[in-house]
């Protein structure tokens, strides 16, 4: 979502669009000046259309925002892209019931619209035909909708909040109905079985989606497809993990034989412990044996790319004060979601205010793989169910719609 621009900001939240936004424009601004008698008022027509229905994308978005924030998550920003638009959420809520409301908000912003739009369509509709200018006939009316008149776009704005409504209910996770699915599940299973579940559910509306998109339904069809195939394995294995790492403490993850270096040694010292050991972040110490810092290795690498290996640990340390804390009681799953949050590859792990080591993400990694694969086993065993209060994923989640 790097390139978007933001274009004002409403009840605290950024509203921004991403570049390729223009193209849907233009494409409106085709499709309607292809056949028009008048092709600069076609064009116009077009674009205000893509516009109008846009702001409903937006509204559906606002629904979603507006809920999330009720439950107390942070909703940054809203973004709009051609395939639809994206309410991002800093988390989303470990209770179904949020996750449910939160989801079912946008689709049920767009039935109000449709509900508040119909009347005033149906009512230019019938003053048009009392003026004798549409036919009464079903095709004469498809044709109006089509048309460039105030009658045709109540129509059509009416038309595609209920179609909007519909399609997001689908439940292809991690789309609104995937949510409303997962949640509905979790309120029987745990949330790991019922994501597990609506991501199956959502891969095979994926493929149907792609079907459907090969067959005529168009590009925008292949793009949902695709969006909701990687959005939904990213979010199972974030779920996953933190299903693994929530039975595991800060401390069992603990480097006890790690090594340290000390802010006056030569950077050449790092390098030779990378080459020779396993360990590729450090704490750094001062002479009075205080942690002062980290050398992580993504750092060292850079240093060695700008200066090489001239310099002191201290120079290039990342300081103390920059890197995220933890307890050592802390469950990894806590500890994942902090350092995420914070975008750091390292944490430091203390115990009343005492220093006892770092945990990075390697760390982590290593963890979910080895200790996943025994989960897998166990859970084959026990069957594995039991309703309980669900955890969420830890990335940061989307509500990604589709139009
Ligand atoms: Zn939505």
């Amino acid at each position: 979502m790097g390139s978007a621009l933001k274009i004002t900001r409403i009840w605290g939240i950024d509203i921004q669009v991403h570049w390729s936004f223009i193209l849907i424009l233009f494409y409106g601004a085709f499709i309607y000046s292809r056949d028009a008698s008048n092709v600069l008022a076609g064009a116009v027509y077009g674009i205000l259309v893509i516009l109008l229905l846009f702001v409903c994308v937006a509204l559906h978005e606002f629904g979603h925002a507006i809920t999330a924030k009720y439950f107390g998550v942070n909703v940054p920003h809203i973004t709009l892209l051609p395939i639809g638009g994206v309410a991002q959420l800093d988390r989303m809520p470990r209770r179904p019931l949020q996750e449910f409301l939160i989801a079912i908000a946008g689709p049920a912003v767009n039935f109000v619209l449709a509900i508040l739009l119909l009347p005033v369509a149906l009512l230019a509709v019938s003053l048009s035909m009392r003026a004798g200018a549409i036919s009464t006939t079903i095709p004469g009316l498809m044709n109006e909708v089509q048309s460039m008149s105030l009658t045709g776009l109540l129509l059509y704005l009416a038309g595609m909040n209920v179609m909007l409504g519909i399609f997001n209910l689908l439940p292809a996770f991690p789309m609104d109905g995937g949510r409303i699915l997962r949640a509905l599940l979790a309120l029987r299973l745990r949330y790991v079985q019922a994501t597990r579940i609506a991501v199956l559910v959502g891969r095979g509306m994926a493929i149907l989606f792609a079907i459907w998109g090969i067959s005529g339904g168009g590009i925008f069809l292949l793009l949902i497809a695709f969006f909701v195939y990687v959005g939904g394995r990213g979010e199972l294995e974030a779920v996953e993990s933190r299903y693994i790492l929530k039975d595991f403490s800060a401390r069992q993850a603990l480097n006890k034989d790690a090594h340290i270096l000390y802010t006056s040694e030569p950077i050449s010292r790092a390098v030779d412990y990378i080459m020779t050991t396993y360990q590729g972040d450090f704490p750094v110490y001062d002479l009075g044996h205080n942690l002062v810092g980290v050398l992580t290795r993504p750092r060292l690498v850079a240093t060695l790319r700008t200066q090489g290996q001239e310099g002191r640990i201290v120079d290039v340390m990342i300081p103390r004060s920059q890197v995220p804390v933890t307890t050592a009681n802390t469950t990894l799953a806590d500890v994942w979601e902090k350092m995420m949050e914070a975008g750091s590859r390292v944490i430091i792990v203390q115990d009343q205010g005492q220093f006892l080591g770092l945990i990075t993400l390697d760390d982590i990694s290593e963890l979910i793989q080895v200790m996943g694969a025994a989960k897998e086993r166990e859970d084959t065993i026990t069957g594995g169910s039991g309703g309980q209060a669900a955890t969420s994923g830890t990335e940061s989640q989307s509500i990604i719609d589709a139009n």
